[in-house]
């Protein structure tokens, strides 16, 4: 059977993976508690990512060493970052790339050095599914978060997208900033601070992977506004209800 490794980027996620498994085992290495159990008959390793590229790396790294695992998920919030990408809705990750890398003129801005490229690719099949997971979540937000979350967030009718997400060690939290990286990245559709360090490392395992995020701001002055509370009213449900719609399917 396949074993599916789950890296949650919030404290909130990771308990609401936690809450559904009814047999994890904690096994601590690097100061990280990596949960070995089964969800809805799947095998799974779960684990809380850590923030920031190196720490995810690092999750991300001993994940894979140290356990057997055939496909990797990383669920998280994000900013939106291009127009569509409006708070409540969900990004599927096609690709990423790492907005802070820039070893210009040794390297052309954004590549990583010696991996001759600054896009990191998911495993196409593995995003498919879990866009289809999410576009049936998001048909009905209001069984997964209750009408009290969808009126104070205005979550009327979110949308699934599938794009470029791009990563750094950054919480993009002001209007000129978040300009800034819409035109030099004008194809990025969101930013967050993890999943290109993730994608790089699966890479080099060759491990299938593929990251879905809850947009929960718009990366601008009122970024930090509520962000808490969206991802404990929003995104950490999101992310349950389309990581267990997906491993029923699977
Ligand atoms: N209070 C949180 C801190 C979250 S840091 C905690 O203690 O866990 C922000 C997280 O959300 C990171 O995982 C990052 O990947 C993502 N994120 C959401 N909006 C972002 C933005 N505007 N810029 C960068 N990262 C963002």
């Amino acid at each position: 059977m396949a074993v599916i490794g789950i890296m949650s980027a919030m404290h909130e996620e990771l308990a609401a993976v936690l809450a559904v498994m009814p047999d994890e085992q904690c096994v601590r290495v690097a100061g990280r508690d990596f949960w070995v159990g089964h969800w809805q008959g799947h095998e799974v390793v779960a684990v809380l990512s850590r923030i920031g590229k190196v720490a995810a790396a690092t999750t991300a790294t001993v994940l894979l060493e140290r356990f057997k695992m055939d496909a990797l998920v990383f669920t998280g919030a994000a900013g939106g970052l291009s127009a569509e990408a409006q708070v409540g809705d969900v990004v599927v990750a096609s690709g990423f790339l790492q907005h802070d890398m820039d070893a210009s003129p040794l390297f052309p801005k954004h590549e990583v050095p010696l991996y001759g490229r600054s896009r990191f690719d998911t495993d196409p099949a593995l995003s498919h599914a879990l866009a289809a997971a999410a576009a049936q979540v998001l048909s009905d937000p209001a069984r997964h978060l209750g009408a009290q979350a969808i009126a104070d967030f205005h979550l009327h009718a979110p949308r699934v997208h599938q794009g470029l997400i791009v990563s750094g060690d950054r919480f993009v939290s002001t209007t000129a900033e978040s300009q800034v990286l819409r035109r030099s990245l004008p194809e990025a559709l969101a930013v967050e601070m993890e999943g290109a360090a993730v994608a790089q490392v699966c890479l080099d395992y060759g491990m299938p992977f593929a990251a879905v995020r809850t947009v929960s701001d718009r990366a601008d002055d009122d970024a930090h506004i509520d962000f808490n509370r969206f991802i404990r009213d929003v995104a950490s449900r999101y992310s349950l209800a389309i990581l267990s719609q997906w491993l029923m399917h699977r």
